[in-house]
This record gives structure tokens, sequence and C-alpha cells, in this order.
């Protein structure tokens, strides 16, 4: 039995260890620097966990949510605030129109999930459709609905889940090459999916799917799929947990579709800076068909004022430093540097890929593989020097999301430490 005073454990020891959390404790962070109670600064090209969009603590940001929280912090489901409105009206003048009803919620996952109740509510079919390599969150359904999360205790199954095989051209699982393949991938999703006709709800899908290694699907391949979709009768649920708010150098994901629009975009992560938010958004079509359906929705935080102002100070600061552009400018700088790098290092640098400041780096063995356990050795070297990238182990793919704040010399810098990190850890014949 435990002594209720847990004398003698080690204070990290009394928190639930979900993850395997790092050795360094935080003191603070700021901009693109996170600082540990030790004083080490850490170059922060994962951006906290892709949330701090505008930098870590952007002053602007704290400001807001200090001035919103002496007013009020939450309110309840059912009052609406300035906040809450002026957020909704800044969201309506940068989305299609069309999509124009939003809600606010707090993380990505119950954005998610909101999205697929919604869709679910609107068409009343049972199944959703999701990449095999798709990452949504990792509550009991949406951790079923991203086949890379942990199943661990997810039973019994909900059902209804499908998926498609990930258009992953650099490792095609079908050995064929983009655009001689024709979207064979597509084909084959076409033909799995057939035996479901009529009953398939929504498609939720990343832009770009990163947990799953950084994936971009082909230029047409996001039209192909909406004319498949279209022909199921179903929902296309954009999933822009990072791709939204301009890290790709568009103000959203989508924009990268060739004219596709989501009919449910939900935005998290960075919406709030750091702040949790999450934003679903849907046409006017889906809400007016699932209220008189007698759809309701509550939740504690719900259009709270606090997250909205988090959200619309994220918003005037991109807009006001002008991210979306630079973002496009630093991340055409960063991809180029890295093809070079990938030159130099040919035998080791098997892909880099990526819009905007959402790049990936795909690390490979001497048969071609993914070179797991070297990509694990340069991470630890790259964090040992100060420098944090998003890791993906299983896979040997760094995936660079830095705030779109970050300058040309900070790039830099973490350039120069990632170079480094390849000289030392590879030995000249593997170059
Ligand atoms: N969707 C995507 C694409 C994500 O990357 C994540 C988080 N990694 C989520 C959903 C879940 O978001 P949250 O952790 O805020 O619940």
């Amino acid at each position: 039995m435990l002594s209720w005073r847990h004398r003698g454990i080690k204070r990290r020891d009394k928190l639930f260890r979900a993850l395997n959390f790092f050795e360094p404790i935080i003191e603070k962070s700021y901009g693109s620097y996170i600082v540990d109670t030790d004083g080490k600064k850490y170059l922060d090209f994962a951006s906290g966990q892709f949330c701090a969009l505008v930098g870590h603590s952007h002053p602007r940001l704290v400001e807001a949510i200090t001035e919103q929280a002496k007013r009020s912090i939450n309110l309840g489901s059912i009052f609406l605030s300035d906040s809450v409105l002026k957020a909704a009206d800044l969201l309506s003048e940068l989305t299609p129109r069309g999509l124009e009803k939003s809600i606010f919620l707090s993380t990505g996952t119950e954005g998610n999930e909101f999205a697929l109740r919604l869709s679910k509510s609107y068409n009343k079919k049972p199944c959703v459709v999701t990449f095999d390599r798709g990452y949504h969150g990792s509550s009991f359904y949406t951790g079923q609905l991203s086949p890379l999360a942990s199943k661990a205790g997810l039973t019994p199954e909900v059902g209804g889940l499908l998926t498609i095989t990930s258009p992953y051209c650099f490792r095609c699982p079908l050995g064929m090459s983009y655009p001689q393949c024709k979207l064979e991938c597509l084909t084959q999703a076409e033909n799995k999916l057939r035996e479901n006709k009529g009953k398939i709800s929504a498609f939720i899908v990343e832009p770009i799917l990163s947990a799953g290694g950084m994936i971009v699907p082909p230029p047409d391949y996001f039209r192909e799929l909406s004319n498949l979709i279209r022909k199921h009768d179903a929902l296309l649920i954009a999933d822009e947990a990072q791709t939204g708010l301009g890290r790709t150098g568009k103000w959203f994901g989508f924009e990268h579709w060739n004219g596709v629009i989501p009919d449910i975009l939900v935005l998290s992560k960075g919406a709030g800076g750091g702040y949790p938010v999450s934003i679903v958004l849907a046409t006017a079509q889906i809400e007016k068909r699932v209220l008189e359906g007698g759809f309701w929705h509550a939740s504690s935080h719900m259009n709270d004022p606090l997250a909205a102002a988090a959200f619309s100070a994220v918003i005037e600061i991109i807009k006001k430093e002008e991210l979306v552009k630079k973002a496009e400018d630093n991340g055409r700088y960063l991809k180029k540097r890295l093809m070079e790098l990938k030159e130099i290092y040919r035998n080791v640098i098997g892909d880099v890929r990526g819009i905007g400041l959402m790049l990936g780096v795909e690390l490979i063995d001497a048969k071609g593989m993914q070179a797991k356990e070297l990509a694990g050795r340069i991470g630890s070297y790259c964090f040992d020097k100060g420098l944090i990238f998003g890791y993906t182990p299983w896979l040997g793919v760094f995936r660079l999301c830095l705030p779109l704040t970050a300058s040309k010399e900070e790039i830099d810098q973490a350039l120069s430490i990632f170079e480094e990190a390849l000289r030392n850890n590879i030995n000249s014949t593997t170059r």
C-alpha cells in the first residue's frame, strides 16, 4: 500500500508516464526557443507540439490572453461573447464562401470527434474512411481512426472504420511511380470501398500526412479523391491541425488541392498559438440539416472567450507580420538548403519533401530502407546540441515544423547543427 504522502518518490514519477518524457525540465519558452532549468537553450523546430505557430509566447498573444482573462475566461456553452463573435468574423474572412459556420472547441481530437459526429448526423451513414498512415487523435474514436495511434485499451472496436492506402510516393506501397501510376492507389481504394456503397459517411484526411511520415500526396490526388467521395455521396473532412493557418505558405492546406473545398474543416494546434483551441467549420446546409434532425452539442469549453481571444490574436499576428508569405519564402529557402544537403549526403538522405514550413527529411540505409537507428542517433545528437525536430522514430523521418516567425539566422543555425550531426554520425563511405 502506498503511503498517502508518497515520500521518496521523485517529483517526475508522480506524473502518469503516458509518454517517455525527456530528461530536461523546461523553465520557459519564447519565440523559436525552449529553455531548460539549467539555462540550456533549444531551437524548437517542432513548435512545441506543432502549436507555437507564431512562436512561443508571442507578446501580442500573451497580451490578448491576459486582457481577455481579466474580463472573462469561461462563460459556459449557452453564452456568446464579443470575443467569439469577433473570432468567427475573422475566420469567415479567410475561408471560402460556404464554409462559414464555426464552433470553437479545445483540442484537435475534440474537433475531429465533433466533425465526425456532425457528418454522421448529417447523412446517417455508419462508416468513415481514413488513410492507413493518418493520425487524427488518441481518444477512443479518433484513436481507432488513426492507424498510427496506440491501440492499447481501445476495445471493443467501434466498427465502420475503413482505411485506404496512403499516397506515399517515395515508397509507393504498390511499387509504382508517379505519374505513370495514374494514381493506381485511388483505383484500388475505389474497388475496396465498392462493397460499402451507401454506407460511407465521411472521408477524414490530412492535407499532408504528418505523423505518417510527412507524406505530400501528388498534385492531382485530392481532386481525384474528391470525385470518389462524391460517388459515395460522402463528406470530405479536412483535418488541418498542422497544415492550417499559413504553415504551407497558404492560409489552408486545402488551397493546394486545385479548387477542391472540404465540406468540413477542422483547425487546431496552431489556432491558439499554444493555447488549446480547435475550430470546426461546416456549411450552412450541414448545420440546417443536423439541427432539423435534433442535433445539439455542449462542452464546458465550447466558444470560450479566452480561446477565441487567443485565436483572434494568432490571426492578427499572422496578418500583421505577413507570416503566410514568410512561411512560403522561408520554406523555399529551407527546402533548397536541405536538397543541397541531400546532394552531399545522398546515401543517407533519401528524400526531402513538404510544402512551406512543413518539411520532412527521410533517412535511408545502404539498402535504401528507412534508417531508423541512424535517425535516432542523429536526432539525439541534434537534441544534445540544442535543436529539436518533430521526429518519427519508427519511420526515420524528421519533421521540420518551425514557428512561422523563425528568422533566416535561426534556420541557418538549425541547418548547421543538422549537418554537423550528419557529418559526425555517418562514416565517410556512407556519404
Ligand atoms: N489531427 C492531427 C493531424 C494531428 O497531428 C493531431 C495531433 N498530433 C491531432 C489531430 C490531435 O490533436 P490534439 O492532440 O490537439 O488532440
